[in-house]
C-alpha cells in the first residue's frame, strides 16, 4: 500500500505516526488505570484531542471552504483508512471517537442545508473537544435494520411527526459511540409506521440541547474505553423543520456514510492487530526463556508468522474494497461488509497469539496486551454483527433468494 501513497498521504501517515508514537502511545502506557476511571469525562485528558488537531485529523471529511481538512475525493477512502489505522495503533477508542466526526462531516456535506453545515462544520473546526454522534441502533434493533427485512414490523421504534415548524421525535437510542459526550446527533427514525424501513426511515440533526433530548447513561465497555458510549433518550424532543436530513429514504441516503464507515472499522481494527504484532515483535526478541530469546523456539516464530499472514490478508481485503468504494463499483457494499466481518475475526486471532506469546505477562493490565485482546473483540459486533455482516454479503451475492424476507411475502 505504500507504493501506492501520493504525497499528500505520504504527510499525514508521516505526522499522524509521530503523534501516535510521540504522544498517544506514551499516554496509554503511562496511565493505563484511566481507562477504569469511572468519571468517563475525565478519563481522556483534552489534550489528546487538541494534539489530534494540530495535526488535522480531527476535521477530516469538513469541507476546505469551512475550515476543514479536505482530501481528495479520489483518494479519500483511501486516507481515511490510512489515518484511522494509524490512530488505532495508538488507541482504538481514541480512533472511535475521532472517526464518528469523519463519518458525520460526509453526511452533513452530502445531505444538510447549507446553513447548517456552516453551523456546525464552524463549531467542529473551532471546537477541539466538539464531537458528533450516529444515532441508529435502539433495544428492539440495530444492525439488522440493515439487512435490511423491509417490513413495517421491523421499523425503528423511535419515531418522529412534523408538528407545524417542527419534528418531534420520541423513543430511545443505545449502545452510541460518542453518545455520553456528543454535542451534535444525527438520529434516525420511522416518519411511517405503514412502510418497511427502506421508506420510513428519516434522520435528523439533533443538537445536544434540544428541548426534550437527555443523555440517560454513559455504558461502560470491554475495549475502546476512551470513546464514551452513551444511551440518548427523546421524549417530545423538539428540532426545527430544516433539521431533517433525509425523509423517508434516510436509509438508502445513508449509504455515503456507510461505505467509508466500514473501511474506517476495518481499518481501526487492522490498527489494533498492527499495535499487538509490533508489540509481540519487540517481545519475543527480547525475553528469554529456555536460554534463548522467544523467537527463536520455533512455535513461537511459527505464531508470529500468523500474525503478519493474518494482518497482510486484511491489508489486502481492505485496500480492495476501498478501490471498490472509490471506483463505485457495483460490489462495493459486499466487499465493505467482507473487510469488516473478516478483519474483525483475523484481528482477534491476531491479538489473541500476542496474548499467548506474552505468557502471564499478556493476562496483565499494566502490560497492555490484554487491552488489545479486548479492543479487538468489540469489533465482532460493531458496525453489523459477523451473522449479519455475512447475510449483507449472501443477499448482495443473491439478490432474488436469500435476499428475499423469509417471512410472509407483502
Ligand atoms: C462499543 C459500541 C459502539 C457502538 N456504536 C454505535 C453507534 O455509534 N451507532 C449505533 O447506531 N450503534 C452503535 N452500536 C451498536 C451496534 O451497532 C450493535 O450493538 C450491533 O449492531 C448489534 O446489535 P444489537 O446489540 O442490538 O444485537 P442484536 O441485534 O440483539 O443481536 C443479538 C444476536 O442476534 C443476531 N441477530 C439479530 N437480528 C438478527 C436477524 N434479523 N437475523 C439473524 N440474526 C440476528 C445478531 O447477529 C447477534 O448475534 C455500538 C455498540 C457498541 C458495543
Amino acid at each position: 500500500m505504500s507504493r501506492q501513497l501520493s504525497e499528500e498521504q505520504r504527510l499525514m501517515r508521516d505526522s499522524c505516526r509521530g503523534f501516535v508514537d510521540d504522544v498517544v502511545i506514551p499516554f496509554i502506557r503511562d496511565n493505563w488505570q484511566r481507562e477504569w476511571d469511572m468519571s468517563p469525562g475525565q478519563r481522556l485528558p483534552p489534550a489528546i484531542l487538541e494534539a489530534a488537531d494540530k495535526i488535522g485529523v480531527r476535521t477530516l471529511g469538513v469541507p476546505e471552504e469551512f475550515g476543514g481538512v479536505e482530501l481528495d475525493r479520489e483518494s479519500e477512502v483511501r486516507t481515511f483508512a490510512l489515518i484511522a489505522e494509524e490512530i488505532a495503533r495508538g488507541d482504538c477508542g481514541l480512533a472511535d471517537k475521532l472517526v464518528q466526526n469523519w463519518k458525520i462531516s460526509i453526511l452533513l456535506r452530502n445531505l444538510a442545508p447549507r446553513h447548517l453545515q456552516e453551523h456546525w462544520f464552524k463549531r467542529l473546526v473551532a471546537e477541539p473537544q466538539l464531537l458528533f454522534a450516529h444515532c441508529l441502533t435502539e433495544p428492539r434493533g440495530a444492525s439488522d435494520r440493515w439487512l435490511p427485512y423491509n417490513v413495517p414490523e421491523a421499523a425503528m421504534q423511535t419515531r418522529a411527526e412534523k408538528r407545524g415548524n417542527e419534528w418531534v421525535i420520541n423513543g430511545r437510542k443505545h449502545f452510541i459511540s460518542n453518545g455520553f459526550d456528543a454535542g451534535l446527533y444525527i438520529v434516525y427514525a420511522n416518519t411511517n409506521q405503514k412502510a418497511g424501513v427502506l421508506q420510513g426511515t428519516s434522520s435528523f440533526i439533533v443538537p445536544r440541547d434540544a428541548p426534550g433530548l437527555s443523555v440517560a447513561r454513559c455504558n461502560e465497555t470491554m475495549g475502546g474505553r476512551f470513546m464514551n458510549n452513551g444511551e440518548i433518550v427523546f421524549e417530545d424532543c423538539r428540532v426545527p423543520a430544516d433539521h431533517l436530513l433525509a425523509e423517508n429514504n434516510a436509509m438508502q441516503k445513508a449509504s455515503i456514510y456507510f461505505h467509508p464507515g466500514k473501511i474506517i472499522q476495518a481499518s481501526k481494527n487492522l490498527g489494533v492487530g498492527v499495535a499487538a504484532l509490533e508489540r509481540t515483535a519487540d517481545y519475543v526478541q527480547n525475553y528469554v526463556q529456555g536460554g534463548r530469546v522467544l523467537i527463536k523456539h520455533q512455535a513461537v516464530a511459527l505464531r508470529l508468522a500468523d500474525m503478519a499472514t493474518r494482518i497482510e490478508a486484511v491489508r489486502a481485503l481492505l485496500g480492495r474494497a476501498a478501490d471498490a468504494v472509490t471506483d463505485g463499483e457495483p460490489n462495493a457494499d459486499a466487499l465493505c461488509n467482507m473487510a469488516k466481518v473478516f478483519a474483525s475475526e483475523e484481528i482477534l486471532k491476531v491479538c489473541q497469539h500476542a496474548m499467548e506469546l506474552h505468557g502471564g505477562n499478556g493476562a496483565m493490565l499494566e502490560m497492555g496486551i490484554e487491552k488489545l485482546f479486548r479492543d479487538a473483540a468489540i469489533f465482532l459486533h460493531s458496525d453489523a454483527t459477523a451473522d449479519i455482516s455475512r447475510f449483507k454479503i449472501v443477499k448482495s451475492l443473491f439478490p432474488h433468494t436469500a435476499g428475499k424476507y423469509a417471512g410472509p411475502e407483502a
